[in-house]
């Protein structure tokens, strides 16, 4: 481990859990930067000691990236500046992608070192299909926002990745079923720590579940795209257009009954113009 690594930016993955997730060349580049960017370097402090290095490091978080930034992609010109978050892969509902941007745009070589993210993590352990996929982060916590956010995500015809808390999870599972339907989901909770469980079953009783129970530590749903035995009648369609039309605009609600019944946009908005 000795020797000095090119300059340029390597984004190291770390694990999301169990220490000995991180990769050789994960600790290898950590143990050989110049600098560690880091989002709280009490946290990376913790992984450089499993591993029995020091290394400088400089906090790089949503506060103080645009302050920070400049100096980092100047020093990339000559030094190995590593890029770590607290836990999976950076720039994963992590900072670093403006970091990248800059990077690219000062022609510094940047460079990844793969490794555990929970979102891929929850996907293995789901038994949802996972040809394809698509990852929305958090959901906005206000019931409205949500309600939107789900709705457009409602719209992709696949299989679907949420990250979040335990003290939200019943509420979002309840708003996932009444947004999207009554779909397969997994909850998968803890991954690669002592208590990692994977539930799964319908939204609805994920969310009878963990409504009474609110589980603790980290969490990723997945939710399995609209299924063939739910693919609505026209008559379903119709009915849900005429209702959603008494306080939204065709299109908006089109959209919603789109994602609420699994059926494509383009075909609900033309029936909506027909209707209205
Ligand atoms: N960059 C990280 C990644 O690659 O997965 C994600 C960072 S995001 C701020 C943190 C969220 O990821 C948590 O709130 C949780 O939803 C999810 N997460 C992280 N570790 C997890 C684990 N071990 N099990 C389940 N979910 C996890």
């Amino acid at each position: 481990m000795n020797g000095k690594l090119e300059p340029g930016l390597y984004i190291v993955a770390t694990p999301i859990g169990n220490l000995s997730d991180l990769t050789p060349r994960a600790a290898e580049t950590l143990a050989r930067a110049d600098l560690i960017a880091v989002e709280d370097s009490r946290v990376t402090a913790k992984l450089l000691q499993h591993i029995g290095v020091k290394r400088p490091m400089q906090p790089y978080h949503d506060h103080n990236a645009d302050k920070v930034r400049p100096g980092l992609i100047a020093r990339m010109a000559s030094e190995a500046i590593a890029l770590a978050s607290d836990a999976g892969t950076p720039l994963i509902s992590d900072p670093g992608y403006k970091l990248v941007r800059d990077a690219r745009a000062a022609g510094v070589m940047v460079t990844t070192i793969p490794g555990p993210s929970a979102v891929i993590a929850a996907l293995t352990l789901a038994g949802l299909p996972t040809d394809r996929f698509a990852f929305f982060g958090f959901l906005p916590a206000r019931a409205g926002a949500r309600a939107a956010a789900i709705a457009d995500a409602g719209t992709f015809r696949g299989t679907l990745a949420f990250y979040e808390s335990g003290p939200r999870l019943a509420a979002t599972l309840a708003a996932l079923r009444d947004g999207l339907g009554d779909r397969e989901a997994a909850v998968a909770r803890e991954i690669s720590k002592r208590f990692e469980e994977t539930v799964t079953g319908p939204l609805s009783a994920l969310a009878a579940r963990y409504e009474s129970n609110p589980p603790k530590g980290e969490i990723v749903i997945v939710v399995g795209p609209p299924g063939e035995a739910e693919t609505a009648s026209e008559a379903d369609m119709d009915a849900a257009l005429r209702e959603a039309m008494k306080t939204l605009s065709p299109s908006r609600a089109a959209a919603e009954v789109a994602a609420r019944l699994g059926l494509p946009r383009r075909q609900v908005y033309e029936r909506a113009q027909q209707l209205k």
